[in-house]
Order: structure tokens, then C-alpha cells, then sequence
């Protein structure tokens, strides 16, 4: 029976079915999905880990032990894995291993567009991109016999509209794949350059022999047209506009294998068409494959290399009405709904104090980066994971005054402790505030090594802040609630004239965590109200004017009483 799955889901199912033993992965929106649905499966033995690169190497050392293993990350988490991901491409693997990068054209919820095609050509690994969610669950299964049979690991593509779509999805069994015996090979495993060498002319000779594989695969395949006059080389997302916009029209040849490429196909679907465009989103990956096999193609002077495409645009620059009719008519807006931080968020009340305290804030990545956004706009600069804490070593080091770093819970446990070493071995002085609401907030509440809780919400271990960053060096750490604006304020303006390091811990669990219990709203008094909007200042979107009175909307209002600290009238009721 076919059942309606979203990509993520499909792709779960289809590391399920083939066998998948371990999952490591760092959440990252469009990928976070996958390694959460395949926890439900209690056959295969899932984790958050603190980092990419960390589930990344878990991921190698359970494809050394024997057994099916899978990491899942963002493309900006690739980058974090990068370091192991071109030398595991030297060892090769034991049992299957399979990655997931998951791309995020128009950057929906990433500080970055990077086309993470270019990782599988620089790294030299086979990557799959499948184009629905049936395409997902059968890519990552075939994943893993690719991998055992070419003794690689092996990247599939996802991006937001495959993760985040839903289509009909046939499923099957689970293969139950047993141990393959780990034998020690020093030579294979040990990448020191001696071995090193020896082991890069055994990956050129396996890309040759995967470049072979894609000539014939299934995974790659061309669709017949009624009109030879242009033809479409494309895959992902972009397979799927193509054939909304121009139906059977034009030839298409349909990447599954995105690396390497099948050139003898790409050749021959050429030669039988006249003009050859290359449809795909970001970079020029495919056009350019194209041009160094000496074709002349059109790609990226047509669609850009911004955003994503539709079938809009492709229907539109080829000069076509879109066949399948469903033309999203240009007058049809949507109301924009920028994102802004919950009613009751706890980041609220620290950055309104730090807005009050004039600091250069130097701030990361998650829901706080919201920080940034009027009416606080307390926010000065994001870059990556991590890059909080060690920007403000830099900025102290040469000069700058006044500034401090905020950083997540999870995002201090990803990549902001070597930042907090940094500053502990080669001694600046700043103030590193550690947001700890408990949780990873920004994917939709995953567990962290602070959290004390599992994938799966049971018991785990639980790293202490203030003993870690004691342990670290600082003699300064202290605790604050970020829902008293006063202690904020007053903890601010010691630290900031220590002239020494310190840590603030600005501890509130998220207020949409389900164990979290709320006040009553607040209600305002409109005989006391003056209208002078200073509650307004701190942004929450459960309070508006109306006739120039202040007003609380029940329904959002989680009783947090901060807005209550900054009226000088008395006229908030409640909230105690
Ligand atoms: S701060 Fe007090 S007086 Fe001013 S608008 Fe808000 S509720 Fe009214
Ligand atoms: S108490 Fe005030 S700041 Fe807190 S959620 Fe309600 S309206 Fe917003």
C-alpha cells in the first residue's frame, strides 16, 4: 500500500529498510527530520551527537565495527564534517556508511546558500539526489550497496522541497545485514602519509570505476520528448518544475547520480537534441561538467544562480506556457510573516538588557539570532556555529570595548568551547553569555549533552555548565534568569567592568517546552495605561496599542511578567 511521506520520513524508511545499525547527526534544518524519524525504529540505534564532525567520525567508527551506519547534517554542518569527510574517502569503510547533506536553496532557515554538490567532487565520493520522497527511500537504501561495493562512503543530496514535500511512497521490509568482521588494516585506515599515498591512487580508481557504475545505473536515465529541438539535463527539485512546466515536451535526461557523471550518456543525450539546457538550482555544477566535456549548453545565463527555481521561471525563460496549467498567477501575494522571537521567549529579557547597556553583541547561530531583529536589534554580527565566542577573543584582542558574546546551549556544546578555550589559554576579556533554554530551539527541541535527556527523551548524561567553564579557567561565572530585567542589568554591568573574562549563564528553559509551566496572562489596566509604549520596546508579539492603550493577547500571553518590569505606571495586572 502507498502511503503519503514526507522526504525526510521516506528517507528514514529507506535507511530502516536497508539495514541501518547506527545514526549519529547534529540537527539542522531541512535535515533534522530524517535521524528523528528513524529514532522510532527501535532497530537501529540513534543519537544526537554534539557536533557534525563528531557524528560523522561516530558514524566511520560503527562502518569500522561492522555495522550500517548513517549521519545526517545541514549543508553548513558539512562544512564542520569536511575534515574527516575527505579522508574517510581515502580509508573507505567496513559496513555500509551513508551521509546526508541536506541544501537549502533560498535559504529558508540557513545563513548561507552553498551548493554542497561541489563537497562530493572536492572530496571525491558518489553522491544520489533524489527528486520525491519514493526517490528517497530508494536512494538511501541503494546507498548502501553502493557503498559496500565500491568500499566508499556515499553522499545523498537533499534539499528543503524534497525533505519538506510530501508524495506517495511505496515501502517494503527491513534487511537484517549482519556484522561484516572488523580486521585490522593498518594500511587502509591509518592516514599518515606513508599510507596516505598509497591510498589516493585506490580512490581515483574507484571514482573510474563509479564514473562506469553511472553510465548504466538506473539511478540516472533519459525520458523521451516529442520535440528533439532542446533538451533538459537536470535533477532534485528541478526534475520535478521541468516536468510540470514543460510535461513530455522536451527530452530530459534525469540525474539520480550527481557524482560522478555518466558523460557517455550525457554525450549521447546531446547529440540527439539541438539546444542542451542544464536546469538546477545555485551553482553551475552540471553546465560546467558539461562545458569541460567540450558540449555547448545553456544553464546558469538563463535561471541564475540565486534561490530557487519553479516551474514559473523555467516555463518562462524557455519561452513555453506551463503545461501542466498550474501557474501561480503573479498578482496572488502572501502575506510576509517575519519571524520574530515566541511570547515569553527568555532570550527577550537579556537582550533588552543589553540593548539598554549599549554592548557590541556578537552573536550565533539559533533561535536567538532573532536578537537581531527591530525592535531590539541588539544583534551585531552572526557568522557560524561557534563564531561567537571566538570573534569576541579577536574583537577584545584588538581593541574592541564594550562586547560581548551570546551563544545557545547547543550551539556552545557544537562548536563555542574551543571559542571558550581560546579565550581561557590566550586570555581577553569579555563576556560570553550562554542563552540556556534547555533544549536545541531553533530545529524544533532536540536534546543536547546539556539537557540530561536522550533522542529519544530518556535519561543521558548532562554536562554542567559552570563546572565546565570553571573547569576551563574563569573564576567569574555566574547565573542569571533572563526574565528578571534587573538582575540582567546588574550582572551586565559587573562583568563588563571586571576586566577579566567571564561567563554568564542566562538560564530559562524555552517557553514552549511541554513540562514548562505558565503563569497566568497579564491584563492591563487602562485607567493606569498611559499609552507611552515603553512595554512595547522589548517585541513581544503578544502586546499591541489600541486606542493608544496597551493591550495583551490572552491567547499568546505566557505570563512572563517582563513587559510588567518596564512600566512605570503600575498598569500591568498579574504575571506575579
Ligand atoms: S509601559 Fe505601561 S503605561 Fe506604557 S504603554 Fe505599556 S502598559 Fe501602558
Ligand atoms: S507577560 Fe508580557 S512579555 Fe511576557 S508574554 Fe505576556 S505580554 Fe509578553
Amino acid at each position: 500500500m502507498k502511503q503519503l511521506m514526507q522526504g525526510n520520513t521516506a528517507a528514514a524508511r529507506g535507511l530502516y529498510e536497508a539495514g541501518c545499525f547506527f545514526a549519529s547527526s547534529y540537527p539542522g534544518t531541512p535535515s533534522t527530520e530524517i535521524t528523528e524519524e528513524l529514532a522510532k525504529y527501535d532497530e537501529v540505534y540513534c543519537e544526537w551527537a554534539p557536533n557534525e564532525k563528531v557524528a560523522m567520525e561516530a558514524a566511520f567508527g560503527a562502518s569500522l565495527a561492522g555495522r550500517r551506519s548513517f549521519c545526517g547534517m545541514k549543508h553548513v554542518g558539512l562544512n564542520v564534517a569536511a575534515d574527516p569527510l575527505f579522508t574517510v574517502s581515502y580509508t573507505g569503510i567496513n559496513a555500509g556508511m551513508v551521509i546526508c547533506v541536506a541544501d537549502d536553496a533560498g535559504m529558508h532557515s540557513s545563513q548561507n546558500e552553498q551548493d554542497s554538490r561541489h563537497y562530493a567532487r572536492a572530496a571525491k565520493l558518489p553522491m544520489l539526489e533524489p527528486s520525491d520522497s519514493q526517490e528517497a527511500l530508494e536512494f538511501f537504501r541503494i546507498a548502501y550497496d553502493i557503498s559496500e561495493e565500491f568500499d566508499s562512503p556515499v553522499i545523498v543530496k537533499m534539499c528543503t522541497r524534497i525533505a519538506h514535500s510530501q508524495s506517495l511512497v511505496e515501502t517494503g521490509e527491513r534487511k537484517e545485514i549482519p556484522a561484516r568482521p572488523y580486521e585490522k588494516n593498518i594500511a587502509k585506515y591509518v592516514m599518515m602519509p606513508g599510507n596516505a599515498i598509497k591510498r589516493h591512487p585506490v580512490v581515483e580508481e574507484r571514482m573510474r570505476r563509479l564514473a562506469e557504475y553511472a553510465e548504466t545505473s538506473p539511478l540516472n536515465r533519459v525520458e523521451e520528448g516529442s520535440d528533439n529541438s532542446t533538451g533538459i539535463i537536470t535533477s532534485s527539485t528541478c526534475y520535478q518544475y521541468v516536468k510540470e512546466a514543460l510535461g513530455d515536451k522536451y527530452p530530459v535526461l534525469k540525474l539520480g547520480m550527481i557524482w560522478p557523471m555518466p558523460d557517455r550518456m550525457i554525450r549521447e543525450f546531446s547529440g540527439h537534441v539541438g539546444r542542451l539546457v542544464i536546469v538546477e538550482e545555485l551553482d553551475g555544477f552540471i553546465e560546467e561538467h558539461c562545458r569541460a566535456l567540450g558540449l555547448q549548453c545553456e544553464g546558469k545565463s538563463l535561471f541564475g544562480y540565486l534561490g530557487e527555481l519553479s516551474q514559473n521561471i523555467i516555463a518562462d525563460k524557455l519561452g513555453v506556457p506551463v503545461h501542466s496549467g498550474v501557474k501561480l498567477s503573479e498578482s496572488v501575494k502572501i502575506p510576509a510573516r517575519p519571524p520574530m522571537m515566541c511570547a515569553g521567549c527568555p532570550h527577550r529579557g537579556i537582550f533588552y538588557a543589553l540593548k539598554q547597556a549599549g554592548c557590541t553583541v556578537l552573536g550565533d547561530i539559533g533561535c536567538y539570532t532573532l536578537g537581531a531583529v527591530a525592535p531590539l536589534s541588539a544583534m551585531e554580527m552572526t557568522l557560524c556555529m561557534g563564531a561567537s565566542v571566538s570573534a569576541l577573543h579577536g574583537f577584545s584582542k584588538a581593541g574592541g570595548k564594550n562586547a560581548v558574546a551570546v551563544i545557545g546551549d547547543s550551539t556552545f556544546m557544537h562548536s563555542g568551547m574551543t571559542g571558550l578555550a581560546n579565550i581561557a589559554y590566550n586570555q581577553s576579556a569579555g563576556v560570553v553569555i550562554i542563552l540556556d533554554n534547555s533544549i536545541t530551539g531553533m530545529t524544533g527541541h532536540q536534546q543536547n549533552p546539556t539537557t540530561g535527556r536522550n533522542i529519544k527523551g530518556d535519561p543521558a548524561g548532562k554536562i554542567d555548565l559552570e563546572s565546565l567553564c570553571r573547569a576551563m579557567g574563569f573564576g567569574r561565572v555566574r547565573v542569571v534568569d533572563p526574565y528578571n530585567l534587573k538582575e540582567c542589568a546588574d550582572a551586565l554591568k559587573e562583568e563588563l567592568s571586571a576586566g577579566e573574562a567571564s561567563v554568564i549563564i542566562s538560564r530559562r528553559p524555552c517557553a514552549l517546552l511541554k513540562y514548562v509551566k505558565h503563569n497566568p496572562p497579564l491584563k492591563v489596566d487602562a485607567e493606569k495605561c498611559k499609552g507611552c509604549k515603553s512595554c512595547m520596546r522589548i517585541g513581544c508579539p503578544a502586546l499591541s496599542m489600541k486606542d493608544g492603550k496597551a493591550r495583551v493577547d490572552s491567547t499568546l500571553c505566557v505570563g512572563c511578567g517582563v513587559c510588567k518590569q518596564l512600566c512605570k505606571f503600575g498598569a500591568f495586572i498579574g504575571g506575579e
